[in-house]
């Protein structure tokens, strides 16, 4: 038998499906989002989230673009079709719970970087002073592995291949898909933007490297 979920204001899911879409339209003026990709989303307790809506662009996402899922990814009062990748999202809110916010983009250095680390299973990061930015490093001698997971269109296989680096024991604060884009999550919006911006800032400098190595 399901259980009975506690029911969502309508104040509280506009307020997140606002904050959500002020965020993506920022990360689609970067150019991270192209040609309706990405995906954003908001836990707004242990039984929901605010996700966008599948296939909207996102440089123009309103309030009315965001829906509320139950973290199983089923929509919940509402007909809209939630996005494809629901499922990575309520993964990383099952396994973190403090987790409220993750951001999914697909920029071009993103998605190069994906391809160019794919062979090696992750993007290896170590004495950049940004790793700091991300909460819980203090320090640009710490090591940092991004994973780039295989790109698939059947979601379970990706979350189980998440689970299985998570279940090893190694940290996890965000990964790549091969050809794809970034996963990454944090305590609020503010957290999870930072992360999101040091890791893409981050991975353009490892790309650089080879680029400009001889
Ligand atoms: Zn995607």
């Amino acid at each position: 038998m399901s259980k009975t979920l506690t029911p969502v204001s309508a104040e509280r899911l506009a307020e997140c499906a606002d904050a959500i879409a002020e965020a993506a339209r920022e990360l689609a003026a970067f150019g991270w989002t192209p040609a309706t990709s990405s995906n954003f989303s908001m836990r707004i307790d242990d039984d929901h989230a605010a996700i966008t809506i599948s296939g909207r662009d996102k440089g123009r996402l309103g309030r009315d673009d965001i829906m509320l899922i139950d973290m199983a990814g089923k929509a919940v009062g509402s007909d809209h079709r939630p996005s494809a990748e629901t499922g990575l999202h309520t993964q990383v809110y099952r396994r973190y719970p403090q987790a409220n916010v993750v951001l999914h983009t697909h920029s071009r250095t993103q998605s190069v970087a994906s391809r160019l680390f794919a062979a090696e299973g992750r993007v290896h990061l170590e004495g950049w002073e940004l790793q700091k930015a991300i909460s819980g490093y203090t320090t640009h001698e710490s090591v940092l592995d991004i994973p780039v997971f295989p790109n698939t269109q059947h979601m379970p296989d990706l979350e189980a291949q998440v689970d299985a680096w998570i279940d090893a024991g190694k940290p996890l604060y965000a990964y790549l898909i091969d050809g794809h884009g970034i996963y990454t999550w944090g305590r609020d919006m503010a957290e999870t933007r930072r992360h999101l911006e040091a890791l893409e800032f981050l991975l353009g400098c490892e790309l650089d490297l080879r680029r400009l190595s001889p």
